[in-house]
């Protein structure tokens, strides 16, 4: 049985799955100007800027934004609605927590 994984930490360690490709996460001190995040498509990697846990929180839903976009097909990503995205759902994965859970404990065979 999958572990349900809750804590920021192990989703650094043990990265994140988008369309079925795994992506690995690194944290770094030092990225290139005002950078604080950048998802890599050709090395399925994020990295993410070494700063408070909440910005490396909603920065990896950025990047994960990005990811989406690019497997959905979009080779042009407005930074202004993935920001927008990211933030909202943020907010709305930290204010509907136990719909999130209840979505995660869903057991393999039930109705999805
Ligand atoms: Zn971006």
């Amino acid at each position: 049985m999958d572990k349900v994984i809750c804590n920021f930490e192990d989703v650094i360690r043990n990265g994140i799955t988008v369309g079925g490709i795994h992506y690995r996460i690194v944290i770094v001190d030092e990225m290139a100007g005002n950078t604080i995040g950048e998802a890599n498509y050709e090395r399925d990697l994020i990295t993410l800027k070494r700063c408070e846990p909440q910005r490396m929180q909603e920065t990896l839903l950025h990047e994960i934004m990005h990811i989406i976009f690019y497997h959905s097909g979009f080779d042009e990503h407005n930074e202004r609605d993935i920001s927008s995205i990211a933030t909202w759902l943020y907010a709305v994965l930290k204010q509907n927590k136990e719909v999130f859970f209840a979505i995660l404990n869903t057991r393999q065979g039930a109705n999805s």
